[in-house]
């Protein structure tokens, strides 16, 4: 495989780690003030460096693709469960009331039906974050990459722009791992998915390289993490400024930072992540078999999902 190939697709995994480890401390706080940013790992609820449930389910997520390809629902929802039933501090809400009704045998496809019946509205961004595993197992295959991204939406986030959300991150991932610049990957995103993509949430898309940080809201709405993690991709040129910047909006700093650190490693690729940074990070995946992942991980994990797609295939 090409080298600077390899670079993107291992800078995907770690970035995204990484942006999540950086934001951890940062979640729910206000964003920084702009002459005052964290540019380094720091403590917060975890040691500096941990990376949290968004990474976690996208391990998950892509332990699910190496024993599945093309993607199972069924083998995710339960992989998704055993995560669940590890008593992760930071579920979120809709994945709790999801997980929780498959951890107790009900099938997932019925289990998310019911919640979302309850608040039809409800559109976090639970399976944005997660998503990147996809990209990089599907690389070579655009329609199979945004089925796959729609799929692990709709087991816990159905909502249109979750599910469109999610097909939308992974195909910027797409077209940068090709070496495409990040302009032209959001652009050739949009106008691929146009006829998928909700309208206002291409509105925001369009107008993230727009936005003054003080107008990013960066909730854990779905709408809001995408516009943060491709305003962090366009308004910077660089893996650590991308992060940081978008880590420092907090309120859902860490994944948004996740989101942008997955975008921001797919185009500038592994070795311009600070190395200080990829030394620091660590994080569990504590369901069986229980393990601790480092870079050095997230980098093996990476390879194996990307050999899921031949290198022989031509791109879409
Ligand atoms: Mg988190």
């Amino acid at each position: 495989m090409d080298e600077l190939l390899r670079q993107r697709i291992r800078g995907c995994a770690v970035g995204a780690a990484v942006g999540d480890a950086l934001g951890m401390p940062l979640e729910f706080g206000p964003a920084r003030p702009a002459d005052r940013l964290v540019r380094e790992m720091q403590r917060g609820r975890l040691p500096a460096g941990t990376f949290t449930d968004d990474t976690e389910m996208a391990l998950a997520l892509a332990e699910s693709l190496l024993a599945c390809h093309p993607l199972d629902p069924a083998d995710l929802a339960r992989r998704f469960a055993a995560w669940y039933g590890t008593h992760p501090p930071d579920v979120g809400n809709q994945t709790r009331l999801v997980l929780s009704r498959v951890a107790s045998g009900e099938p997932w496809a019925k289990a998310v039906a019911a919640v979302q019946a309850r608040n039809p509205g409800s559109a976090g961004n639970g399976s944005v974050m997660r998503c990147w595993p996809v990209a990089l197992a599907y690389r070579n295959d655009y329609g199979g990459l945004v089925a796959a991204s729609r799929l692990q939406s709709e087991v816990t986030h159905p909502h249109a722009e979750c599910v469109a959300g999610s097909a939308f991150i992974n195909s910027v991932i797409f077209f940068l791992l090709q070496g495409a610049s990040p302009d032209f990957a959001v652009s050739e995103s949009i106008a691929r998915l146009k006829h998928e993509l909700p309208p206002p949430l291409v509105e925001t898309i369009e107008a993230a390289p727009r936005q003054h940080r003080s107008g990013l809201s960066n909730s854990g709405w779905v709408r809001h993490t995408v516009q943060s993690a491709v305003w962090g991709l366009l308004t910077t040129d660089s893996f650590e400024e991308a992060v940081i910047q978008v880590a420092n909006l907090g309120d859902d700093a860490d994944t948004a930072a996740s989101v942008a650190g997955a975008l921001a490693g797919a185009a500038y690729g592994l070795d311009a992540i600070p190395r200080p940074w990829r030394d620091t990070l660590t994080g569990e995946s504590a369901w069986p078999p229980r393990r601790t992942w480092r870079a050095v991980d997230l980098m093996a994990l990476a390879d194996a999902l990307s050999a899921l797609a031949p290198d022989s295939e031509e791109t879409d």
